[in-house]
């Protein structure tokens, strides 16, 4: 993958471009939003359809010339449709923020009332945190996860739907790692006649796959990023019953966002195709399967898994029992001086802070593309283990980097 177009012009950015495959190719990627798109995929993405403006939707846009974007866009939809089964789908959201911004912009007014999981138990900040305006604009209140057993309180979820009496429950996470009961959320919303919206955007792939129980059909509203368990680039994507279509459409373009990434739409068109495909299945329950293997091994190798497991492509570890002295910072830190990619993360009932929180989350979707077994995720498991004991013994970091190197030879990323 070279960029010489780039380099002739701007040496500078085509280095960084190069010296980022490089980190791709030689590292662990395993932060659980992360995935390698396919080549086709990110040639979809790179090419002239960045030139074009297409606002409006197909066979009805502003602009002229449209033929070749209203064709990029219908093969993204009809290909979402089959791959999610919904009546109608929205495939021009920037993002999964901003498909959940296209919900909320459509069916609530200023000051309505959103119910939806704290950020630090696993929550979204574009589910009402004050930091983004939704969180401003909308009037709040968070439920959690058992805090004894990290999974969701379906029942303390109902009773505050019951007492706070909102508009929209809003489900779907970015650090749940167990399997998540879409009718009972459902239940709690029709009981105060609330619309639900599932934020599908980590388990887009596995739900596309059949491997994660769908919320289509059940949930009012469903969004999700086509970048995570799917590997359709970066962008994000609505889909909602035929009563609220036009609403949508409308809070997608103009509401909320100008022309469609058109390029970014055609990355979608080939990720979703390539979903399509038998092997996405399989790629898909190999995800999940490495997730456990990783989660069995830290658990024997002494670490506390939130909810003990994962039902999914994440394990979330809770640092503060095994490991009381090192931070999910710290472990992010010495792991990645290792080539092991990850994030801190905050844990349920979290004592330390966002910034430095007590745990760590590690996904496989990434992992699973380039082509890791659940043997190969016991290793890395304990090639975490390693450096999670002592993250300040350069040693052992610079065994592990070579560790590292050697797994990452034997599974080659874009060759
Ligand atoms: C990742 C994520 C999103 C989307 O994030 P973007 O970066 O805006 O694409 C939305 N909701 C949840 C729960 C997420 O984890």
């Amino acid at each position: 993958m070279d960029h010489d177009h780039v380099r002739d012009v701007d040496p500078a950015v085509a280095d960084a471009l190069e010296s980022e495959i490089d980190r791709q190719r030689s590292t662990l990627q395993m932060i659980a939003s992360e995935n390698h798109a396919s080549r086709a995929v990110v040639d979809a993405q790179g090419s002239v359809m960045t030139n074009k403006y297409a606002e409006g939707y197909p066979g009805s846009r502003y602009y002229g010339g449209c033929e070749y974007a209203d064709e990029v866009e219908e093969l993204a939809i009809e290909r979402a449709t089959e791959l999610f089964g919904a009546d109608h789908v929205n495939v021009q959201p920037h993002s999964g923020t901003q498909a959940n911004q296209a919900v909320y912009f459509a069916m609530l007014e200023p000051g309505d009332k959103i119910l939806s999981l704290d950020l630090t138990h696993g929550g979204h900040l574009s589910h009402g945190h004050p930091a983004n305006f939704v969180g401003q604009l909308y009037e709040v209140e968070q439920y959690e996860v058992d805090p004894e057993t990290g999974y969701l309180d379906y029942e303390g979820l109902a009773e505050h739907a019951e007492e706070f009496d909102p508009d929209i429950i809003v489900s779907g996470y970015s650090a749940y790692p167990r399997e998540v009961e879409w009718d009972r959320i459902q239940e709690a919303a029709d009981s105060v006649d609330a619309y639900h919206l599932a934020d599908i955007a980590h388990i887009t792939g596995l739900v596309a796959a059949g491997v994660h129980e769908t919320p289509v059909g059940t949930a009012d509203f469903v969004t999700g990023s086509t970048h995570k368990t799917i590997r359709a680039g970066r962008g994000g994507i609505v889909m909602c019953d035929e009563e609220y279509a036009d609403d949508i459409d409308s809070a997608v373009f103009p509401g909320g966002q100008g022309g469609p990434l058109m390029h970014n739409v055609a990355g979608k068109a080939v990720g979703f195709k390539e979903a399509l495909e038998p092997d996405f299945e399989a790629y898909a329950r190999q995800t999940v399967a490495n997730a456990k293997a990783l989660g069995e091994q830290l658990a024997d190798n002494g670490f506390s898994l939130v909810s003990d497991g994962t039902d999914n492509h994440l394990v979330l570890v809770d640092l503060r029992e095994s490991h009381p002295d090192t931070s999910g910072g710290d472990a992010e830190d010495a792991l990645e001086e290792a080539g092991i990619v990850l994030n801190g993360n905050t844990v349920p009932g979290e004592t330390r802070s966002a910034f430095d929180p007590s745990g760590i989350r590690a996904g496989t979707a990434a992992l699973t593309t380039r082509g890791f077994d659940e043997a190969d995720c016991r290793t890395v498991a304990d090639l975490i283990t390693r450096v999670v004991d002592a993250p300040d013994d350069e040693s052992v970091v610079a065994e592990v980097r070579e560790d590292v190197e050697q797994l990452c030879d034997e599974n080659p990323l874009y060759e």
